[in-house]
């Protein structure tokens, strides 16, 4: 039998997903922000699972894209970096990539360029992230530039990132949506404002164009309940089995370290599954896992290839029994929130070893 470990990705709940986001802001439309692989899905099933329900998928590079323009997928692409050398823009322009430029770098270099074509270009504004995006003052002469330039066709949308969206009563959110929409009045620009977060909670920041990621993949960018948000279906089920079970006597050790300890006689489950697969080793003990279907908590170090459970008590605790790490039954921000991280980077990072087997 093969290693039983594996994210089982479930594309229902991955359209399920987008359809809300889509009726939340029934007036804009809704790019399908598929970047790094996805967050770890696969982000050329991903984007066959969305092709008839998404106008445009969003990446991070030209690598990104070209992986699904191989793969089939023939909607456009938006690059949300803009390109990284000049080279890039005769892709951008046979392949039908978007551009999201950032500086004025970018606008000089595609304005100059010599292209088989024009491209579609969006124009970043930094409203207060401070990471990408020209500067306000700079915006209503950059945009000119583009909209008059023969190398960029289709209308020029003013874009933005928020810092803070996930914050519901942060006002910096609101300030950042003031900034932009000032500037889109003036030049009767539409507007690209909301990732996840914003897409569930701000309404106010709904433009012509919303960026949804991590919410496609059914999980919440709160920390708290929320009434949008907790409708979404986490699509991936990171689920094994226990292939190891031990009594252990009262002051046996557990894992690396001997840092876990029973406190009395006790019944330790091992899974293998373990940093190499993208299990935090920074989980502490305590970190719930659901073992045939019931909460049971991580004991000692996460290794590389394993990790040990303490599964006293529980029912049905055989060899071979059902474990999820995270999914459906057990979100993917608790565990990650044990760790010190957030869902994202988890999802993320889940690396190429960990099989992904499609559903629906
Ligand atoms: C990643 C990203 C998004 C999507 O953010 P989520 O919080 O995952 O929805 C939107 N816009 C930009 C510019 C991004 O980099």
């Amino acid at each position: 039998m093969a290693r039983p470990s594996q994210a089982l990705i479930d594309l229902q709940a991955l359209r399920h997903n987008y359809q809300l986001a889509r009726a939340l802001a029934p007036n804009s439309k809704a790019l399908a922000v598929i970047k790094a692989n996805a967050y770890g899905h696969g982000a050329l099933p991903v984007a066959r699972a969305l092709a008839d329900l998404a106008p445009a998928f969003a990446v991070s590079c030209t690598e990104e894209a070209m992986e699904l323009r191989a793969g089939g997928i023939q909607q456009p692409i938006l690059l949300m970096s803009g390109f990284f050398s000049a080279d890039e823009l005769v892709l951008a322009a046979t392949h039908n990539l978007w551009l999201m430029l950032e500086n004025q770098r970018q606008i000089d270099q595609l304005v100059a360029a010599r292209l088989p074509g024009p491209v579609r270009a969006w124009l970043k504004v930094d409203t207060g992230m401070s990471r990408l995006g020209i500067r306000p003052e700079h915006a209503a002469t950059l945009y000119e530039i583009l909209k008059n330039s023969p190398n960029t066709c289709g209308e020029v949308v003013l874009a933005t990132h928020f810092a803070c969206a996930d914050e519901l009563d942060n006002d910096f959110t609101r300030v950042q949506i003031e900034r932009l929409t000032a500037i889109g009045r003036k030049l009767k620009a539409p507007l690209s404002m909301a990732n996840s977060p914003a897409l569930l909670g701000w309404p106010e920041s709904h433009g012509d164009w919303n960026r949804p990621g991590y919410m496609l993949y059914g999980a919440t960018p709160f920390p708290h309940p929320h009434p949008e948000a907790d409708k979404l279906i986490p699509v991936m089920t990171f689920a094994s089995r226990v292939i190891s079970l031990r009594t252990l006597a009262n002051g046996d050790a557990v894992g690396y370290g001997a840092t876990w300890r029973a406190t009395s006689p006790a019944l330790i489950a091992t899974i293998p599954v373990g940093y190499g697969d993208g299990y935090p080793r920074n989980a502490p003990s305590g970190t719930p896992v659901l073992v045939n279907g019931q909460r049971a908590q991580l004991a000692g170090r996460v290794s590389m290839d394993l990790i040990t459970v303490d599964v006293s008590g529980l029912e049905g605790i055989v060899p071979g029994a059902e474990v999820e790490l995270w999914g459906k039954h057990l979100r993917v921000a608790e565990v990650a929130a044990k760790a010190g991280t957030i869902g994202y980077e988890l999802l993320t990072r889940m690396p190429a070893r960990v099989r992904r087997v499609y559903e629906g």
